[in-house]
């Protein structure tokens, strides 16, 4: 039987509902998944642990950083990992995994539930139930296993605040049908090499959505000394206003000559942003911007906090930001 690590990291699916309202509970939480689905051992052999336990938007960098390595240091030990994690920054934690973690060669899949396992309606049980019986298949990513359906991590936004399908994959097949039978719709290769662990991870960015209306001037109060990078959440194929006082591309500028790295993705979240279409997007080019292709929010912040710790010139930044390096953009 193959071995499984259920980690427990905290979300809604470890809530119980106190005086009406949701809270985190370890000890309720932890007798809970032992006597609620005793099906799982007969899928795999389970150890649990936990990292730590909190709502999901208390989550920081740190916290996948003590992921990363828990991960690195108990890798030969199981045969595939399942996180347990609140589904608001899901995405963002299984991004930033899957760009410090490389060599991946086994499943490291995330999973949640949108109501708490206490509830009688909670949709955790078949969420967990999937997400180990997944883990058991030869996935070597980082994957999010939610409402019968398997995603790449990278790939994942979540869409839904209400309904049990949370997330999905604008840009990137699901990985597998599960269905009555499962069945992977990507194959993989074993890597060669060992699993690296690279955890490191700078904050130094700032996001700015654009919006009709937004005057640079808004934009004065951002402290270039201390930013490494901007990521312009742009229109459509990656516009945005180049006319009179309401250009952006005078800030864009200044940004670069700061040594801050430009980087525009786009608002809409189907399909590429392409910075040869418009004139904004080639001034853009022109002036050094980085296309965030058709990745995700999620993974264009992740990605950028990776690469800004890795100490990269400005040049290696800008090459390995428009490179496929953990299946995150088409290339
Ligand atoms: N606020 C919760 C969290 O992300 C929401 C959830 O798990 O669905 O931790």
């Amino acid at each position: 039987m193959k071995k499984i690590q259920l980690i427990q990291t905290g979300g809604t699916i470890a809530m119980h509902l106190g005086n009406g309202k949701p809270e985190l509970d370890i000890n309720r939480f932890t007798s809970l998944l032992h006597h609620e689905i005793p099906e799982l051992s007969t899928i795999a052999e389970i150890s649990t642990c936990q990292i730590f336990f909190e709502d999901s938007s208390d989550l920081t960098p740190d916290h996948w950083i003590r992921l990363a390595q828990h991960i690195n240091d108990h890798y030969e030990s199981f045969d595939g990992f399942v996180i347990l994690h609140g589904t608001d920054t899901m995405a963002y934690t299984a991004s930033a995994l899957s760009f410090c973690l490389s060599n991946i060669g086994k499943p490291i899949l995330f999973t949640g539930s949108q109501v708490p396992m206490s509830n009688i309606r909670s949709d955790a049980h078949r969420n967990v139930i999937n997400a180990v019986e997944l883990a058991t298949y030869p996935i070597c990513d980082v994957g999010i296993c939610f409402n019968d359906k398997l995603y790449r991590g990278n790939r994942t936004s979540k869409m839904s605040i209400g309904d049990f399908d949370a997330f999905a994959s604008p840009n990137f097949p699901e990985l597998a049908d599960i269905g009555i039978d499962i069945t992977l719709k990507h194959s993989y290769s074993i890597p060669f090499d060992d699993l690296h662990c690279n955890p490191v991870f700078d904050d130094s960015l700032h996001v700015v959505k654009l919006y009709p209306g937004l005057h640079p001037r808004m934009l004065d109060c951002l402290d270039l000394q201390q930013t490494k990078a901007v990521i312009f959440e742009a229109f459509g194929s990656g516009n945005f206003p180049i006319k009179g006082n309401n250009s952006i591309l005078p800030f864009m500028e200044s940004c670069k000559a700061n040594n801050c790295q430009v980087i525009i993705t786009s608002q809409a979240p189907y399909d590429s942003v392409n910075l040869t279409l418009y004139k904004s997007g080639r001034e853009a080019k022109r002036i050094g911007a980085c296309s965030a292709c058709e990745m995700t929010m999620e993974a264009t912040i992740t990605k950028t906090m990776h690469l800004l710790g890795c100490s990269l010139s400005d040049e290696e930044f800008e090459y390995q930001f428009e490179q496929n390096i953990a299946g995150e953009r088409s290339g």
